[in-house]
């Protein structure tokens, strides 16, 4: 796909699978082993996403990402962390990370994540995702729609958060699946249906305004946009 990585990892035995895994998917891939390097390498050439570890010698991941950010780059980041903690999120984001990765991982749930990255391109920054009077803050991870707070399960969450950065645009239940549920799940179930039934319950139910669009055949908007 002609597709240029950048992957700031020290650890080489991460960073030799993850690079075999993406030289073999057609990516060009450049590896770097401290944060420094990272830096420079992402500020000289033009990636269309990095790969970047937390842990790094030299200049950690997330002051990388910041240094980075300042610059005013836009290439969509996909952090790498072997901690889960809420905090490490939020700090990764305010930083500008675009997705992590706990570690470990399997080499096929990195590429469902970057693939999806890539699809989205270059992204608002903005914590908080509008549509009409519904609101998504990325950092407190809460919803409101009218003022009011609504409160959803995180995959619930997930789902909504994937509607919100692509509103407008028809997602298939294929697309939503790769991005909200992962690798292992086998896709034969009405699962995003039922999921997609919960959220219309939480967000639409007592609005006359219905954001979330069923489109035939194909999947899902949601849109403020009155129906064609
Ligand atoms: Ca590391």
């Amino acid at each position: 796909m002609g597709m240029r990585v950048l992957l700031v990892e020290d650890e080489a035995k991460v960073s030799t699978f993850v690079s075999r895994g993406l030289t073999a998917e057609r990516f060009a891939v450049d590896v770097a082993r401290d944060g420094k390097t990272g830096l420079e390498l992402a500020k000289t050439y033009e990636y269309d996403i990095i790969v970047l570890d937390l842990m790094l010698p030299g200049l950690p991941g997330t002051e990388l990402l910041r240094q980075l950010r300042r610059t005013n780059s836009k290439v969509p980041v996909l952090v790498l962390t072997a901690r889960d903690a809420l905090e490490d999120k939020v700090a990764n984001f305010e930083a500008g990370a675009d997705d992590y990765l706990t570690k470990p991982f399997a080499f096929a749930e990195l590429l469902v994540r970057v693939k999806a990255l890539l699809r989205r391109g270059p992204v608002n920054r903005s914590s908080v995702i509008r549509l009409d009077n519904l609101e998504l803050d990325r950092l407190s991870q809460q919803v409101r729609r009218a003022g009011r707070r609504i409160e959803l399960t995180s995959k619930e969450y997930s789902l909504l958060e994937y509607m919100m950065s692509n509103a407008g645009r028809v997602l298939s239940r294929t697309m939503i699946i790769e991005h909200v549920w992962d690798k292992s799940f086998d896709g034969i179930t009405n699962i995003v249906d039922v999921y997609v039934r919960h959220l219309r319950n939480k967000v639409d139910e007592t609005h006359d305004r219905k954001l979330i669009r069923t489109v035939r055949g194909v999947g899902y908007v949601i849109s403020d946009q009155a129906e064609a």
